[in-house]
């Protein structure tokens, strides 16, 4: 047999599950199979009106040529107005790197600082990128599992314990996806005093900061104090607020040294994120916020009837998120069940089940690394909400043996 030709590096690489399954429901669906997905994270609404139309306009006025690699000054001058006035931060603009989204900023982040063998603590469950990119930078990805009496949320004990000599830095989502999990002022303090002694740095991945419910308020680690602000690299997007996930911007805002190696190193391995879509971006942030508000009042309605749905499924149970598109329910009550012939051993057995069966995408906690939970994204219209949770309940009180009700 031939010797493999994977680097060692490409080799520990998984991809990504959730694009994958939904993938696979969208083949599904064009093949003409009637399908309810509740897959990735990506908002069904269109992007506004006024930012496509700077696109447009950008496009047409010859927009199309290289910029600088870490973006133009006007964004990132944007970008710098908003983190001062939305999250209290003072970044500079040359302390933004702008890159080809969220996800991009973040493999940026981890070329950046991270030396063979050091290790990120993860608190999971959480995006599954996260650790995979930390692999790829040849860093250690330490990943802390949670508890769902804390609402997901890693406690400044559970962080301590996990630090070790090889400890660099901490990846905090606040929004949680994908438990839709808000971390509060107090807690973040906690944290960051624990982050502070041991002289770690942290990641802050705001990206769902817009998508917010019941009053709850977003906070920047960063925005603490000066000490924590000086060991924060935030990162953010355009991707949810915006519904502009194919557009790819996201950016980064570290520290002068942190971000003139970020930005030199994406001069080297992709130089500058679409130029046009540069310029829409600067529109998305400095025009009319209207539309973001809007749909964030869209998600809450979704948010407060897919719980309630769901709460009425036996065998799961489910909080209610205050955050992201996402909610997080416990399945635990369905594990060792059968349906159709099958026992129920795992989270992805089920979702197999499902999609088979009754033809819903639901993805499995164990993606995120939380066994015996299921996610779904609620950034799909009310009439696939309805009826997919209609055809979840449906299998479990017709199928899963036990359960049945007749
Ligand atoms: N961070 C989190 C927590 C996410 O859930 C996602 C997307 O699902 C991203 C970052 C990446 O967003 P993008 O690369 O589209 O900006």
């Amino acid at each position: 047999m031939m010797n493999s030709k994977l680097s060692q590096r490409a080799a520990k690489v998984e991809g990504s599950k959730t694009l994958e399954l939904t993938m696979k429901a969208r083949d599904m669906r064009k093949q003409g199979i009637d399908i309810c997905i509740f897959g990735s994270g990506e908002p069904d609404f269109n992007t506004p009106e006024h930012i496509c139309e700077a696109a447009f306009t950008a496009i047409k006025e010859g927009q199309t040529k290289y910029t600088p690699a870490g973006g133009i000054m006007e964004l990132r001058k944007a970008i710098s107005d908003k983190l001062r006035e939305e999250n209290g931060l003072n970044y500079s603009a040359t302390q933004i790197v702008v890159s080809a989204g969220a996800k991009h900023s973040l493999s940026n982040i981890f070329f950046t600082v991270i030396n063979p063998g050091e290790e990120v603590i993860i608190p999971v469950p959480a995006w599954l990128s996260y650790w995979e990119q930390v692999k790829l930078s040849g860093g250690v990805p330490k990943l802390i599992k949670t508890k769902p009496d804390n609402e997901f949320k890693l406690t400044p004990e559970e962080l301590e314990l996990a630090i070790t000599p090889k400890t660099k830095m901490v990846l905090l989502t606040s929004p949680v996806n994908p438990t839709g999990s808000v971390y509060t002022r107090k807690e973040l303090e906690k944290l960051a005093e624990v982050i502070v002694k041991h002289d770690l740095m942290v990641i802050s991945d705001e990206i769902y900061e817009k998508l917010i419910y019941d009053g709850e308020e977003h906070v920047s680690i960063a925005s603490l104090s000066q000490e924590i602000f000086d060991r924060t690299i935030v990162v953010n997007g355009f991707s949810k607020a915006y519904a502009m996930t194919g557009w790819r911007m996201g950016y980064a805002a570290a520290s002068p040294e942190i971000a003139k190696a970020m930005f030199d190193i994406q001069s080297h391995l992709t130089s500058n994120p679409t130029t046009f879509v540069q310029i829409a971006s600067i529109e998305a942030l400095r025009g009319g916020q209207e539309s973001v508000e809007k749909m964030r009042n869209e998600y809450d309605l979704r948010r407060k009837r897919i719980v309630e749905m769901l709460r009425e499924i036996p065998g799961l149970e489910c909080p209610m998120p205050k955050g992201a598109f996402y909610v997080f329910p416990s399945i635990e009550g369905l594990i060792g069940k059968k349906a159709y012939g099958v026992t129920i051993e795992s989270d992805e057995t089920l979702c197999q089940l499902l999609l088979e069966h009754a033809k819903i995408l639901v993805v499995p906690g164990s993606s995120f690394e939380m066994e015996n939970y299921v996610r779904l994204s609620y950034a799909t219209d009310m009439v696939t909400i309805e009826e997919g949770v209609r055809r979840f309940k449906e299998f479990v009180i017709h199928h899963v043996e036990e359960l049945i009700h007749t």
